[in-house]
């Protein structure tokens, strides 16, 4: 029977080093949900972002029949319901376990994996890790150690052509062109074969909770270790008989999300307005597909016959390249985050050009923020913001952003 998780345990700190955490991550999961001003709040985690069709229906009808009847895509490509009564832990849970969408309860918020979401798809990239990201989940889950990581701990698999590597993974595995990978841990790489890509995924994260444990300072992700607990990243690599060359810091490859549209000729690349879908909205992407890939910029790239397109306009999916509403994204704002100072959703729908990708805020968290540059709105009261540090009235706020996003 699947149970509420209990907070991630918090090593001892050593005598006179100063703990930067002093809690386990409140991440929220599928099976630990976070109370919000509009309900509770589950995040599930999606590997890759990957859903099969059945998967896709079974997620709309948990969004209808106990949330808001939405499913946001967040930027790491998980998929969050809102609007839950206090109650619906154990029938959320049963429903999304009996599709196959939580497969190690103890597991459910370690598993963030982000992988290039077009890969093996449209003839770019120099490896499927599509696949690579499956098997480094199925290594995760069956790692009872794993499940230490904090929720905020981050796997990134990029193919080489550069949509995911910016993107802060704490680990991140870059294929090369010539049946290599590029692993990278913060400053340091190393080369290895790609065979060996996911094993030292796994190895990495390893030698990171044994440097935590051994910092004792409660950090959740490498950079937050001190120096004298940097990991032992080439010992933990050649204890695992991987072997791994360790090389200088080469350029990362760079590349932008792909236009929204026809992906190869068995695929497409839709966008989620605001990144939020309606349970129909993700019925009709799963409709006929093979599967769906949730992405970090908050759509989809789904399996399927080109000819669907047509047929996702009228759910409010952006299928087209150059609309105004490409590139935008916010944070929950209000009503249902109790920090926001304004509506930023309904504020971010009133833009009317596109260009730069532009992010509204609700407080200086800045939830969700895009990476890379981006024009920043930020709600300073119910009628105010500020667009890139410009006092800026809300009434005036089409004409700023716009011109933000095209002159800057
Ligand atoms: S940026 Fe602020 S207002 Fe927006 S979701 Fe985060 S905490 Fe809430």
């Amino acid at each position: 029977m699947l149970a509420a998780m209990p907070p991630t345990p918090l090593p001892t700190p050593e005598p006179g080093e100063a703990r930067i955490r002093d809690r386990g991550d409140a991440c929220p999961g599928a099976l630990r949900l976070h109370p919000a001003d509009d309900g509770r709040l589950a995040r599930l985690r999606l590997p890759a972002g990957r859903l099969t069709a059945h998967q896709a229906e079974v997620l709309a009808r948990a969004a209808e029949t106990l949330g808001d009847g939405r499913i946001s895509i967040t930027s790491r490509g998980n998929a969050e319901l809102r609007g839950l009564a206090e109650d619906c832990g154990a029938e959320l849970a049963s429903l999304l376990a009996g599709a196959g969408l939580l497969p190690s309860p103890t597991h459910e918020r370690v598993r963030n994996i982000v992988a290039s979401p077009c890969a093996g798809l449209d003839g770019l990239g120099y490896a499927d890790v599509q696949l690579w990201a499956r098997a480094l989940d199925t290594a995760l889950c069956a790692e009872p150690r794993a499940a230490s990581l904090s929720g905020r701990f981050l796997f990134v698999l990029d193919d080489g052509r550069g949509d995911v590597a910016g993107l802060g993974g704490d680990v991140s595995l870059i294929a090369g062109q010539d049946g290599s990978a590029l692993l990278r841990l913060g400053s340091r790489h190393f080369r290895l074969a790609a065979a060996d890509a996911v094993r030292a995924a796994l190895t990495a994260a390893l030698a990171f909770l044994d440097a935590a444990e051994a910092a004792g300072n409660g950090a959740w992700r490498p950079h937050e270790l001190p120096e004298a607990h940097t990991p032992d990243w080439a010992g933990a690599l050649t204890r695992a008989g991987i072997t791994a060359e360790p090389v200088p810091a080469p350029p990362l490859p760079v590349s932008p999300p792909p236009a929204p549209g026809p992906l190869g000729d068995g695929a497409l690349h839709v966008l989620a307005p605001l990144g939020r879908l309606t349970a129909d909205g993700l019925r009709a992407l799963a409709d006929g597909a093979g599967e769906l890939r949730l992405t970090p910029w908050r759509g989809a790239v789904v399996v399927t016959d080109l000819a669907r397109l047509p047929a996702l306009e009228p759910y409010g999916l952006v299928t087209r390249p150059g609309l105004p509403s490409v590139g935008v994204s916010a944070c929950t704002g209000r009503p249902g985050c109790a920090k926001s100072l304004a509506d930023v959703r309904t504020d971010a729908g009133l833009v009317r050009h596109g260009g730069l990708p532009v992010h509204y805020s609700g407080c200086e968290r800045r939830c969700g923020h895009p990476r890379g540059t981006w024009v920043d709105v930020l709600a300073t009261g119910d009628d105010s913001y500020l667009v890139d540090g410009v006092p800026t009235p809300r009434t005036a706020l089409p004409e700023a952003v716009t011109k933000a996003r095209t002159t800057r």
